[in-house]
């Protein structure tokens, strides 16, 4: 199956979570809105000054460049003039203040020609525009202010802020449990006996996780005992909404998590066209989703990356979930055999021409130390061969990834 092609199946078989709950807007960061909001106000709720200045009636521009005008008053940021400009009136303005009836103009104070006792006259000039923001400028009362499916970031929470509102309602929270498995594994911190190897996909798991707004349960890790894997995956899935575990989705004798979720609920499919990664398993144990990813340190991050992650924040609410790509030219060549889509580990960087990336060395499953150097994935598709430097690949940079 293609990667497209699952996670297709993935958004069409998980649902949102319908639970939401109410949060402070102030509190909102990465959460996804449960419905839409629209504006309560107009913004801004009356006619503002954009500069400071004098607020004149348009009619009286010659009349301002001829005698001047009289000052009958000031406006300023929370402290309105309360009156109504007669002809050959105006009122001293500043930035963010009520304009007042009456006026529909704001003469720039660079603009002043002489400003003597209650006289103001002007330069002889054309204003570029009127300054003035008239009500509803930026969000008129009952427009969107955000829509349901929308992730809060600091400017939609400056938005929502802008327009009054202090609490809205996103999705809930959905636990997601997250186990290893492998008999060889031990935590880093202890020493390592014979043929033992440290657990790192559970931290990785775990932190990857901490991109999207989920509630994370690190369940531990489990043993290469059949009994053992069932009795766990049993009673995860009846406290979590999604499982999360890596290793033993292959068709070794010690692979037990593919077979144990076809025994306790449905397995969905586990054979993806994708390199790093192709043994990954999905299914359902009552209402929790499982993700058996791959037990290689690379795949199990890229087919996190790749297809629990965005299959986790639309269950989260999310709209769109698949990773941005951008377009970046080979600075050096780069080797695949035709087959599967592969994912290396890549560095872009700016160039002359544009954005340009290259392989972070040997791409081998293991290996971990190619992301260390690297920024992005080089999306290579399958049917591609070795591809020569100049050619033009999709790269899908972390930045995005790991927010
Ligand atoms: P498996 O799919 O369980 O056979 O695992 C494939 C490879 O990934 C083996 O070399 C495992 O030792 C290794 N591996 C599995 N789980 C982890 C883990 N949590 N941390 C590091 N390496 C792992
Ligand atoms: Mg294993």
């Amino acid at each position: 199956m293609e990667l497209a092609e699952a996670l297709g199946r993935l958004f069409d078989t998980i649902p949102v979570l319908r639970d939401t709950e109410t949060v402070a807007v102030t509190d909102a960061r990465g959460r996804y809105l449960a419905a839409d909001v629209k504006a309560p106000v107009d913004l801004p709720p009356f006619p503002a000054s954009a500069m400071d200045g004098y607020a004149v009636n348009r009619t009286d521009i010659d009349r301002s460049q001829g005698d001047g005008l009289t000052r009958v008053g000031v406006s300023r940021a929370g402290h309105p003039w309360d009156g109504t400009l007669a002809p050959g009136q105006c009122i001293r303005i500043f930035t963010g203040a009520k304009v007042p009836a009456g006026a529909d103009q704001i003469l720039l104070q660079e603009e002043v020609a002489e400003d003597s006792g209650d006289r103001v006259r002007f330069k002889a000039h054309q204003p570029a525009e009127t300054y003035v923001r008239p009500i509803g400028h930026d969000v008129a009362r009952g427009q969107l202010v955000a829509s349901r499916g929308d992730r809060a970031h600091p400017m939609l929470q400056g938005a929502l802020a802008s327009a009054g509102i202090s609490k809205i309602d996103v999705v809930a929270k959905p636990r997601v449990g997250v186990f290893s498995t492998g008999d060889e594994l031990v935590d880093p911190g202890m020493p390592l006996g014979e043929g033992q190897i440290y657990d790192s996909n559970r931290l990785a798991v775990i932190n990857l996780l901490a991109a999207l707004p989920v509630e994370v349960v690190d369940l531990g890790r489990l043993p290469d005992d059949e009994s053992a894997v069932r009795a766990a995956l049993e009673a995860a899935s009846a406290d979590c909404n999604v499982l999360i575990t890596s290793g033993g989705v292959s068709v070794g004798e010690a692979d037990f998590i593919t077979a144990t979720i076809a025994a306790l609920g449905e397995l969905e499919f586990w054979r993806l066209n994708l390199k790093p990664g192709k043994p990954l398993a999905f299914g359902r144990v009552g209402e929790c989703f499982v993700y058996g990813l791959p037990g290689n340190p690379v795949s199990t991050i890229v087919t996190f990356l790749l297809v629990a992650k965005p299959a986790v924040a639309h269950l989260c609410g999310a709209r769109d979930s698949v990773p941005r790509r951008f377009e970046a030219r080979l600075a050096a060549p780069l080797s695949h055999s035709p087959g599967r889509a592969e994912y290396q580990r890549g560095r872009f960087q700016h160039a002359e021409q544009g954005l340009e990336v290259r392989v972070t060395g040997d791409q081998s499953s293991n290996r971990l130390s190619a992301f260390r150097e690297a920024n992005c994935l080089i999306e290579v598709p399958g049917p591609a061969g070795d591809l020569p430097a100049g050619s033009v690949v999709q790269v899908i940079p972390f930045d995005g990834l790991l927010a």
